[in-house]
């Protein structure tokens, strides 16, 4: 499967994300995961450690493509409308990657109508760094879903091992914190949506 996750805000958790999908998906079958980020944070994370799947720039993805059962690709803050539709045309499915609160639901508003102007069918909404004890996770979804827009059921919720990761090279299931093994988990599920 060929993903790309995108968001029209930065500091979501999108690159947070799209390593740790990119482990998810190796235990499946061999993953790709590409930074197209000009800040290259995917790959300075990856290079801090030992990861189980191979890890490009943008420019080198074109060679590795066909060669991977799974490709990810971490986009660019705010793609404009041409990346948008290269990137429809490669993927099986376009993530719009947001946080649960409302400075960022404002946002996907723009970005899905942009999405359905160039005809991108298939995308789905991801929700992230979700409070893990008050309910405004769920109260999102229920919004997203009431607006009829494709949403994960599952979300990510906020963990401090999520930070530990990125700063140790890790993915997040393998770093020493209490709640590891949750936001593994979270990790998990919408690994289980995407491949579903
Ligand atoms: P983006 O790619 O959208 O700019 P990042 O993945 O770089 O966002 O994350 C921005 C910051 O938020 C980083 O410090 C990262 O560690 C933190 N972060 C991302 N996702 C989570 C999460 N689920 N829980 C806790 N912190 C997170």
């Amino acid at each position: 499967m060929k993903i790309a996750l995108l968001s029209h805000k930065g500091g979501v958790g999108k690159t947070t994300t799209a390593v740790n999908l990119a482990a998810y998906l190796s235990e499946r079958g061999s993953a790709l995961l590409v930074d197209g980020d000009s800040n290259r944070s995917a790959l300075h994370w990856i290079e801090r450690g030992d990861m189980p799947f191979k890890a490009v720039s943008e420019k080198a993805a074109p060679k590795f493509w066909s060669q991977f059962e799974h490709v990810i690709v971490d986009t660019g803050a705010r793609p404009d409308t041409a990346d948008l539709k290269d990137l429809a045309s490669i993927c099986d499915l376009l993530v719009v990657v947001s946080s649960a609160d409302a400075l960022s639901l404002d946002v996907l508003s723009p970005t899905i109508q942009t999405l359905q102007s160039i005809g991108a069918r298939r995308f789905k909404i991801l929700l992230t760094q979700v409070s893990p004890i008050s309910r405004a996770g769920d109260e999102a979804l229920s919004e997203i879903i009431e607006a009829g827009w494709p949403v994960f059921k599952n979300y990510i919720r906020r963990y401090a091992a999520h930070g530990k990761a990125a700063l140790e090279g890790r993915i997040v299931r393998d770093v020493n914190d209490p709640h590891s093994t949750d936001a593994w988990s979270d990790v998990q599920a919408i690994g289980a949506e995407l491949l579903k």
